[in-house]
């Protein structure tokens, strides 16, 4: 087990990262790509940048300076994360155990745009299948994305309807699952009137009791959402010691909120892998 698994390799999760090996602890970083930073094309803002770097560089480097300090970096997406007796986290590759985690994925999610989608959130439009999937038991379930992610909260779903539809909005599967009907026109529009009844397609429409949306990569809010930490307006709460409401699970940079520069996440992992270190010392004695 290690001490910390921090999820995110981006200014917040590699600056925590640099602190927690300094301390000796044992780090292990997961990212999936280069996050906001890198879809920067010039940063010239941040200390000590004298010629403008991109963002792509500026990741490389953390990244690199990181690793020189002994920290373990994999690029690898986070699927899940279950906390127990410490938290057990998962990717395509395994399963990972730490007894504490950082949640450092940058901006929340990717909302489905879409008429209508914002007329039913909490009202047949779901984020979370561990969390709801129980109350659509035998009922007729759709799940919009195509990836891993997407994925994984399909087969929790399984255990609660046959009636399953995944929703591509017309993007590619990464695998093709089975045993569900798939539909890869682009969704055009929501139905309902109190409650979602249905989504209408480019070419057709599908009679739904709920549609759980899982676009993209699984991001800090998913997480917090599904272990029940607190949320405010999308952004992850987090006390001054940035742990959130469960013990042993710490947030950072644009996933909570404030300032989203990268002065302000560097910051906000620095304080966090201080205080992670003070909460392992903490729970060992
Ligand atoms: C176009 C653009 C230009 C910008 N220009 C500037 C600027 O000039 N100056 C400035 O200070 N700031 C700028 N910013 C903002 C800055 O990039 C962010 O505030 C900063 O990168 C936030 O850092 P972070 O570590 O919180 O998140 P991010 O940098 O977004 O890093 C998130 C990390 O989490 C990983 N991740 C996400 N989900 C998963 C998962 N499920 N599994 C594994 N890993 C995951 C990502 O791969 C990534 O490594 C800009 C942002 C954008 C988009």
């Amino acid at each position: 087990m290690a001490d910390v698994i921090v999820v995110g390799g981006g200014p917040a999760g590699i600056s925590a990262a640099i602190y927690l090996q300094r301390f000796k602890r044992d780090v292990l970083v997961l990212m999936k790509d280069q996050g906001a930073l890198g879809k920067a094309d010039s940063i010239e803002n941040y200390y000590g940048i004298v010629e403008a770097v991109s963002g792509a560089e500026l990741i490389a480097r953390g990244v690199a300076q990181a690793e020189r300090l002994g920290v373990k970096v994999r690029k690898e997406e986070v699927l899940a994360i279950e906390a127990g007796d410490g938290f057990s986290v998962k990717t395509a590759a395994g399963v990972y155990t730490a007894k504490a985690v950082l949640l450092a994925t940058g901006m929340s999610r990717t909302n489905l745009k879409v008429r209508r989608y914002n007329d039913f959130v909490g009202r047949g439009i779901s984020f979370c299948a561990v969390c709801d999937g129980f109350l659509y038991r035998q009922k007729k379930i759709g799940i919009v994305g195509n990836g891993e992610f997407m994925l994984e909260e399909l087969d929790v779903l399984r255990n609660f309807s046959k009636d399953l539809t995944v929703f591509t909005n017309g993007e590619k599967l990464v695998h093709t699952p089975e045993n569900v009907k798939i539909v890869a026109d682009p969704l055009v529009e929501i139905l309902g009137t109190d409650r979602l009844s249905g989504i209408a397609t480019s070419t057709s429409q599908y009679p739904l009791d709920v549609l759980f949306v899982a676009i993209g990569t699984a991001s800090a809010s998913d997480f917090a959402i599904r272990i029940g930490a607190l949320m405010d307006n999308n952004k992850i709460v987090v006390d001054a010691d940035f742990m959130t409401n469960i013990e042993g699970l710490f947030a950072a940079g644009d996933c909570i909120g404030g300032l989203a520069q990268v002065a302000k996440a560097v910051a906000d992992g620095a304080q966090a892998g201080i205080t992670i270190h003070k909460h392992l010392k903490s729970i060992k004695s």
